[in-house]
């Protein structure tokens, strides 16, 4: 609803439409006729547009890439998330609760839209992952997060690294949402230098691993059925990956408390006190921290595109608060420096979108995603994803910071993507390393 705003006198006036004829007639005179003539220009003026143009964040028409098959998976995504995820995002964002009433018809999306064949990380392929991504983040990060981690990051671990027998046992009901994975790799104390080594151990006892240490910020860990524990093998420093199932004795779930990003994931804190894991649930193919890596690259990569996703969610609600919200008489849509924020927002919208088709391209023709190119899709669209939601956010005025105008739920959570799976720095190490050859790490 937009509304028109009133030279002063006249807004006097109309706040006493119980004053007598000959006060309202007073108050008529008192009405210059610059305020006149700003009213009439309000009412009339062109710069309301007749028909207001539709918000298209797609702007290179990225999606046209996309096959017939591929555009309806894209389009079942974003209507699911529009109609479903939309309307509780806020609620459940303040309250810094999971939606336990969306898992079932989340399964069911994901049923239709992934397929029910046998799990495999990279089963849609990397453009349509991607995208997939992209739409999840565009209504909201945090389920966007709840999905990488358990469907790229644990289930992607058993895929990459597990058994036979470990993929049948967990891989089938955790793509059903039966069972709900988590992943743990960061410490209290170690967090970008996990490749240089972690504190939580492993010792292989009489027939059984024992783990003991601690984790800190893993995702889904409150309400997941098991997690994949990283542990320093003490025989020989190589890391190793561990099933974790919930209710194990010595492994301990704390939920983290007071975050100002992502507040619908649950993040926790892992204690791990002897805690004993038979050796059926190692997985074995890890292959030391380059295979954590390598996975690291391909959900890299789909935080570059999740990232898209929130720059194009942030500058959509501000294109449509600057085309009905009035000051001065007209949309603030119509004033230049407002549009200089959103043509700025649109083209990081277009460059992050380009730059991420391109990446994912490539690794559909080379089958697999370069760790150096995933790294320099996250620090650039890192970079534009937080200009963006900076700028919808000014846009909106105070409003920006309200929560039902969504914008504000965008900023904060860019903040938690900016530094997870990577902060902006080790990214952009990753990527110094291979034009320069020469490791900044340390
Ligand atoms: C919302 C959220 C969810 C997360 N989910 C998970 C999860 O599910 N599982 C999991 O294992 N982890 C998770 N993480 C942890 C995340 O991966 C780490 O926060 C991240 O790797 C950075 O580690 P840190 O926070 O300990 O920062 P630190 O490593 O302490 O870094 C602090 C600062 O120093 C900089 N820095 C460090 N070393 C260097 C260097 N050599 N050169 C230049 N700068 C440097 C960093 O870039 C950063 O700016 C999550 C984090 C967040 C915020």
């Amino acid at each position: 609803m937009a509304f028109v705003t009133l030279p002063a006198s006249l807004t006097r006036m109309f706040q006493h439409v119980h004053v007598p004829l000959f006060d309202t007639i007073r108050a008529l005179r008192s009405v210059t006729p610059q305020e006149i003539g700003l009213l009439w220009k309000s009412i009339t003026s062109k710069r309301h547009p007749k028909r207001v143009p539709p918000i298209n964040s797609d702007f290179y028409d990225i999606l046209a890439d996309l096959s017939p098959e591929e555009r309806a998976i894209q389009q079942k995504i974003r209507t699911y998330m529009e109609e479903r995820v939309r309307p509780l995002a806020n609620t459940y964002w303040e309250r810094g609760e999971f939606p336990h009433e969306i898992v079932p018809g989340f399964a069911h999306l994901i049923a239709e839209t992934f397929g029910t064949r046998p799990y495999k990380i990279d089963a849609l392929g990397p453009v349509l992952t991607g995208i997939a991504c992209m739409e999840l983040a565009r209504v909201d990060p945090s389920i966007y997060t709840f999905f990488g981690v358990h469907w790229g990051l644990c289930m992607g671990s058993i895929d990459l690294f597990g058994s036979p027998e470990q993929k049948q046992r967990w891989l089938p009901p955790m793509q059903r949402f039966e069972l709900i994975g988590s992943w743990a790799l960061t410490e209290p104390d170690v967090g970008s230098a996990t490749a240089a080594g972690l504190t939580t151990t492993a010792r292989f006892e009489r027939g059984v691993w024992v783990l003991d240490g601690a984790k800190k910020w893993s995702g889904n860990a409150p309400i997941a059925d098991i997690n994949i524990i990283w542990a320093r093998d003490v025989s020989n420093n190589q890391v190793q990956g561990f099933i974790v199932e919930r209710g194990t004795p010595g492994y301990e779930v704390e939920r983290l408390e007071g975050k100002i990003a992502l507040r619908t994931v649950q993040n926790a804190n892992i204690r791990l006190n002897g805690c004993r894991v038979p050796e059926a649930n190692r997985l074995p193919n890890v292959g030391g921290f380059r295979g954590i890596a390598r996975q690291l690259a391909i959900t890299r990569a789909a935080v570059a595109w999740a990232m898209t996703g929130v720059a194009m969610g942030a500058y959509e609600r501000a294109l449509a608060y600057a085309q009905q919200r009035i000051q001065f008489g007209r949309p603030i849509g119509g004033f230049q420096l407002v549009q200089n924020s959103l043509v700025q927002m649109l083209a990081n919208v277009t460059a992050m979108q380009t730059m991420c088709l391109r990446m994912s391209q490539i690794a559909a023709r080379t089958g697999k995603v370069s760790q150096e190119q995933a790294s320099l899709a996250k620090v650039f669209c890192g970079e534009k994803m937080r200009e963006t939601v900076a700028l919808a956010r000014a846009v909106l005025g105070g409003n920006g910071i309200l929560l039902e105008h969504e914008v504000a739920r965008y900023f904060a959570d860019a903040e938690a993507l900016y530094s997870y799976e990577g902060t902006h720095e080790m990214n952009t190490l990753i990527v110094g390393r291979a034009i320069t050859g020469i490791s900044a790490f340390v």
